[in-house]
């Protein structure tokens, strides 16, 4: 690893700082010269010195000697930039570091951002993520065994014999989480920085919701709109008319977010789709063809979102051909099933892992799988020792 191109001193401790995430940044050129761009020197030191949890206004002026008038004004203007999310509750504002993927990475294309070079920062992330023959940051994103995302089935595909749980239906989601926004779609927005569109048709504006406090933080920062229940299923409605694939947090528990998500545009799908079939999780279902009515006509294939149908010689018949499904591959997501114009196609249930309950559960399992959860635990009883010391 050569030098820090940017003369930011503080860039490495974050880099440092971030990689204690359940899922990290591994070090490159390319990404010291995004953090370069999205994180003033300022802002990278403040990022550096961020305790491993959420933390009060005080707790940051300890950590980084700063005075909290000067702190705060910088913390809003990260918060502004997606930098670190900050939560009013109990009368207090806690702050948290954004982690890179999922977090700032995205904040960076989620609104029309004029102070920051767009498009070199695209094409810089283009690289950072797919022009790295050791695929580094795909292995840190998609390789741990239980995936921080899943896909989530379109509930008129289920099969009627199924118990549909409230956390496998989108649309049960979106009426649980209480408050919902939509906003911009990260992967369109950087693709067509870098002159390129989906070739879905899918829209880059108003299509990815995000539910609860996530919202909130999301529609306060200006990062999306807020949307009436209604509003919100009317873009799932929109995105399966597209058959694109939703993805959520791999959580039962209130999912901060539902993307629609295409083949060519999706940094999730497209990792699926590079070498990582396990990356997202699947839903409890998987597609079963009907080889017999199967005309060979490809529109299926041309509807998956992760290339997980194969065209095989048809043994008997007039077709030349008939479509097979790749079960390792397949997400059980229904998005070609409408697609199919001789009705073959149909969800059947398959046997998964365990979905983590909430998000603490689903960042400790990650953080297990890759040995970095000791300074999570001492973090944990530094913080009870300090808080019963402070309360006599
Ligand atoms: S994950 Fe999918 S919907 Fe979300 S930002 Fe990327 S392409 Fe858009
Ligand atoms: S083949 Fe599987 S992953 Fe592809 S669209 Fe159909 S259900 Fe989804
Ligand atoms: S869309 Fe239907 S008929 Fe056409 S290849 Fe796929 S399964 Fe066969």
């Amino acid at each position: 690893m050569g030098h820090h191109l940017d003369g930011k001193s503080s860039i490495v401790p974050l880099i440092d700082r971030l990689n204690k995430y359940p899922v990290g940044l591994p070090d490159s050129d390319k990404l010291r010269r995004i953090l370069a761009i999205l994180f003033t020197e300022d802002e990278a030191y403040i990022a550096s010195r961020f305790p491993l949890t959420e933390a009060t206004l005080p707790e940051l002026v300890r950590a980084t000697g700063w005075d909290s008038v000067r702190l705060q004004a910088t913390l809003d203007t990260m918060a502004d930039k997606g930098l670190v999310m900050d939560t009013a509750y109990g009368g207090k504002t806690f702050y948290l570091l954004m982690p890179g993927l999922i977090g700032f990475f995205e904040f960076s294309f989620m609104k029309q951002r004029q102070d920051l070079p767009v498009a070199e920062l695209a094409q810089l992330m283009h690289e950072y993520l797919y022009g790295d023959p050791e695929q580094k940051m795909g292995r840190e994103f998609f390789a741990s065994k239980t995936p921080l995302t899943r896909s989530l089935p379109y509930e008129e595909h289920i099969p009627v014999s199924s118990q549909v749980a409230t956390y496998e239906s989108a649309r049960e989601i979106v009426k649980r989480a209480g408050y919902g926004a939509i906003g911009m779609c990260y992967c369109r927005h950087k693709k067509e920085h870098l002159n390129d569109i989906c070739k879905k048709g899918a829209p880059t504006k108003e299509i990815c919701i995000s539910l609860g406090t996530a919202a909130k933080f999301m529609v306060r920062r200006g990062f999306a709109e807020y949307r009436t229940t209604e509003q919100l299923l009317a873009v799932l409605d929109k995105a399966r008319e597209l058959r694109l694939t939703h993805i959520t947090d791999n959580i039962r528990h209130k999912p901060s977010f539902i993307c629609n998500c295409c083949s060519c545009c999706c940094e999730l799908l497209g990792g699926v789709q590079q070498g990582f079939p396990m990356g997202v999780a699947k839903t409890n279902y998987t597609l079963q063809i009907d080889g017999e009515s199967c005309l060979g006509c490809g529109l299926c294939q041309k509807a998956c979102n992760v290339t997980a149908l194969e065209a095989v010689a048809a043994e008997n018949g007039k077709r030349k051909k008939r479509m097979t499904v790749l079960p390792d591959h397949c997400l059980g997501c229904g998005a070609c099933i409408g697609a199919c114009p001789s009705k073959s196609l149909s969800l059947i249930p398959a046997s998964r892992p365990e979905i983590p309950e909430k998000k603490k559960d689903l960042f400790k399992a990650i953080l297990k799988e890759k040995k970095r959860l000791t300074p999570f635990v001492l973090h944990g009883i530094k913080k009870k020792i300090l808080r019963s010391i402070r309360m006599g």
